[in-house]
């Protein structure tokens, strides 16, 4: 029996992760669950789950928790950073499903990485923000790093077994590795006229055509930041240069990515668009667990295709596979530039065409540093959104 603290448990793929873990009762208990404000979720979950702890956001909310699960349940009620932290070290957890959204997430899951757990690692931007750092963590710690984002999940699932021992370090050319082909599908905007990106709305933005994700994920899938990210993500936990790392789009998503390796053989890790397919994949590793997708038909699949991003459609991409080798100071700069866009975004602030605008004015506004402390991340990162919050206050809508 594993024992399993889930951080996010209310979000996507918080709830896809208890989706799997219940149609294995015998394998799994939950020992915490976590949320920031959503508190009739996470009182669901709770009774559901009935897990030890469950944290939450503030002191406010916790205590609505606590009446609505009162005498239902004895699930002890906790709330903010340090209680995160606790639940994500505890000795009586073994998994760590690190899935809070944006950089809130650092904090605890560098608890878990510290604390050598498994860690289950959907929070690309923990990664994104602190890069070798949060690879040193894992070395020190010996803590075991799986990739639950679906393309990483997939390249992992390529890779010969000694690399997947070797999360964070392995050298890639000695496994006959040439390149690793990161896919995505160029989201909801991928075929309008450039000229109408400026129009879009929230609402658009949220549509993905294949995945159903929480609302950052989605934007940044639309501007394909998502997969600038996923880019910064993939150079931490595969070890690339840059000459082993492509973005290819591909607008089925049937092809969750692929590794191309020395002798011409390309292998693909292929499924259904179901996030429960990775996370079961991490949960079991190196086990397969039923995760409740089913099989796909070939029957149905009309055709696969790919084409090169278009920059001028995705200027975010742009920056992010830039700023991913300038370093770490723009990586972080990024990462925090664009979580204030997008949430200007969905709240109206801003068009969808001046969140890379947001981004680029961050990144040229911030000098390069070295970056490899907590201090100076969390630094560049608040530098960042002061910036990011100066451009919107100046040329944003409203
Ligand atoms: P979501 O918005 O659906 O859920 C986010 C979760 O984080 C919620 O439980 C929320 O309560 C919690 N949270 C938000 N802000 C918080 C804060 N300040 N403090 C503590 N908790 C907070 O997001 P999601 O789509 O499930 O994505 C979660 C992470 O997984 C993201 O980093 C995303 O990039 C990554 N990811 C998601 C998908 C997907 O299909 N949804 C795929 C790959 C990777
Ligand atoms: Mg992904």
């Amino acid at each position: 029996m594993r024992s399993i603290t889930i951080l996010g448990a209310t979000g996507s793929i918080g709830q896809n992760t208890l989706d799997v873990v219940s149609r294995h009762p015998g394998d799994f208990s939950v020992y915490a669950l976590t949320a920031n404000s959503q508190v009739g979720a996470m009182a669901e979950l709770c009774l559901t789950y009935k897990p030890q702890f469950a944290v939450m956001g503030s002191k406010k909310v916790a205590g609505e928790l606590e009446s609505a699960l009162s005498g239902k349940v004895s699930t002890q009620v906790l709330y903010g950073e340090k209680a995160l932290i606790d639940v994500s070290q505890s000795n009586e957890v073994d998994t760590v499903m690190a899935a809070i959204v944006g950089s809130a997430g650092l904090k605890p899951t560098l608890a878990a990485i510290d604390a050598g757990k498994t860690v289950l690692l959907a929070n690309k931007e923990a990664l994104v923000m602190s890069g070798q750092l949060f690879i040193d963590h894992a070395d020190r710690s010996g803590a075991k790093i799986l990739p639950v984002d679906s393309e990483h999940n997939a390249i992992f699932q390529c890779l010969p077994k000694e690399a997947q021992e070797q999360v964070g370090s392995m050298q890639l050319s000695e496994h006959g590795v040439d390149y690793l082909l990161l896919t995505g599908s160029g989201g909801p905007f991928r075929d309008l006229p450039v000229h109408e990106l400026d129009k879009q709305t929230p609402k658009a933005a949220c549509n993905h055509p294949n995945w159903s994700m929480g609302q950052k994920i989605s934007v940044d899938s639309a501007t394909m930041l998502n997969k600038g990210l996923e880019y910064i993500e993939a150079r931490w936990l595969f070890n690339c240069s840059e000459s082993e790392l492509k973005v290819v789009i591909h607008p089925q998503s049937v092809i969750h990515s692929m590794v191309q390796f020395t002798d011409g053989s390309v292998l693909a890790q292929m499924g259904q668009p179901d996030m429960r397919t990775p996370i079961a994949h991490t949960l079991g590793y190196p086990e397969r667990l039923r995760s409740g997708v089913g099989g796909l038909d070939f029957s149905t699949l009309n055709e696969l295709t790919f084409k090169q991003p278009d920059y001028a459609r995705y200027p975010c991409l742009k920056l992010a596979i830039q700023a991913c080798w300038d370093g770490q100071w723009a990586t972080t700069t990024l990462n925090a530039a664009n979580e204030v866009a997008v949430q200007a975004f969905l709240e109206g602030h801003i068009l969808f065409t001046d969140i890379a605008k947001v981004c680029d004015y961050s990144l040229q506004k911030t000098e390069s540093v070295v970056a490899d402390n907590l201090d100076v991340l969390a630094q560049l990162d608040a530098q960042s959104r002061r910036q990011a919050s100066k451009w919107i206050k100046e040329y944003g809508v409203c």
